[in-house]
């Protein structure tokens, strides 16, 4: 067989090789196994140098047509099979890769949930244990028990939601059976007490709820962290110590505590405690309104008259209790100027947490 006959020959069988692939896979290895380095046609065209000079044009030229014609059935044949294998791949999946994927956003803890998680922690690690109670409580349990004097101005209905029957009438100033949205946690202070065996080291987490207009400073409904200590020999050294430790914990190191004297119906003597200011250090700035100090919690020994409702003997018991806003706490930890922003769900605000 001559050379041309050879080339002709090998044209003709990679042409319909070709023609028979059925993927661009297929297609691919027909073209190396003809033009590759190592492949026939290759081979065949590199062999031509051996040819006698008189036919080497010619030899040459039918070469060089045949790996052009070769190489132009390989190109159309390629667009035709990746053309069917898209649709294929469209068809099968009925998902159009070529499209941008959509991103799942991941949601995270709401700083509040967070904040409440961190300051129960650092209780925990002191040995507290956590108990919740119920939002709706009667007005024994949210204001009687805890030695609030019936005509206190709390229990007003300007300042408590009351939980009214449809029919029924809601006197001014309700009594004890009267159902309200709980206005503190410590509601729990007096189910624990009741139920539980001495020692006491609770803390209750939990929504609480006033009649007040949402502003910069106040809102409707808020979580509120409340402490209850109930040991022998507990004095108001052991309350100042825990306090000042959780504010440490929280604030960090460098914030100072201070505790003034105030009044709370069910402690006796009752303080309020004041973080030194973050902002100017203590030295006096807006935020703490030139005084260097801000409030955040308010404290004090339970009163003798408590243990009264519940049935422990204060010559032998005494305790201490606290009460804390978490919303407040991450306004002054984290300057936020106004309460409404934590409850208003702008992500702008709540991704900076
Ligand atoms: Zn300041």
């Amino acid at each position: 067989m001559s050379i041309l006959e050879a080339i002709d020959e090998q044209q003709a069988a990679v042409l319909s090789r070709i023609a028979e692939a059925s993927s661009t896979a297929e297609l691919e290895s027909v073209r190396v196994e003809a033009l590759g380095k190592k492949g026939s046609l290759t081979q065949l065209l590199r062999g031509i140098s051996q040819v006698p000079t008189e036919e080497r044009a010619a030899v040459g030229q039918a070469g060089n047509a045949a790996r052009d014609l070769v190489e132009a059935a390989l190109e159309q044949r390629r667009a035709i099979l990746a053309t069917a294998e898209l649709q294929a791949r469209i068809n099968a999946a009925a998902i159009d890769v070529t499209l941008p994927g959509r991103a799942h956003t991941i949601g995270a803890q709401h700083l509040i949930s967070r904040l409440t998680e961190e300051i129960v922690e650092v209780f925990r690690g002191i040995g507290y244990r956590v108990v919740s109670g119920s939002e709706v409580e009667t007005c024994y349990y949210n204001f009687t028990a805890l030695n609030t004097p019936p005509d206190h101005p709390s229990k007003s209905l300007a300042d408590t939601f009351y939980v009214v029957d449809r029919s029924g009438e809601q006197s001014a100033i309700a009594g004890e059976s009267d159902v309200v949205l709980r206005t503190q946690t410590s509601g729990v202070q007096v189910h624990t007490m009741e139920d539980c065996e001495l020692p006491i080291y609770i803390l209750a987490p939990g929504r609480v709820y006033r009649r007040d207009v949402a502003d910069p400073t106040h809102l409707p409904q808020f979580t509120q962290i409340e402490g209850l200590v109930v040991d022998k020999g507990i004095t108001f050294g052991d309350l100042k110590g825990t306090l000042e430790y959780f504010c440490q914990q929280v604030f960090g190191p460098a914030r100072k505590t201070r505790f003034r004297p105030h009044f709370f119906p069910f402690t006796e003597p009752s303080a309020e405690v004041d973080v030194s200011c973050g902002i100017c250090g203590g030295t006096g700035c807006r935020s703490c309104k030139g005084t260097g100090w801000l409030e955040i919690l308010g404290c004090g020994m339970v009163d003798p008259n408590v243990y009264g409702y519940v049935d422990i003997d204060p010559e032998e018991y005494s305790g201490f209790a606290f009460g804390l806003g978490v919303e407040r706490i991450a306004c002054l930890k984290y300057n936020v100027p106004d309460l409404r922003y934590l409850l208003e769900g702008d992500m702008r605000f709540l991704r900076q947490f």
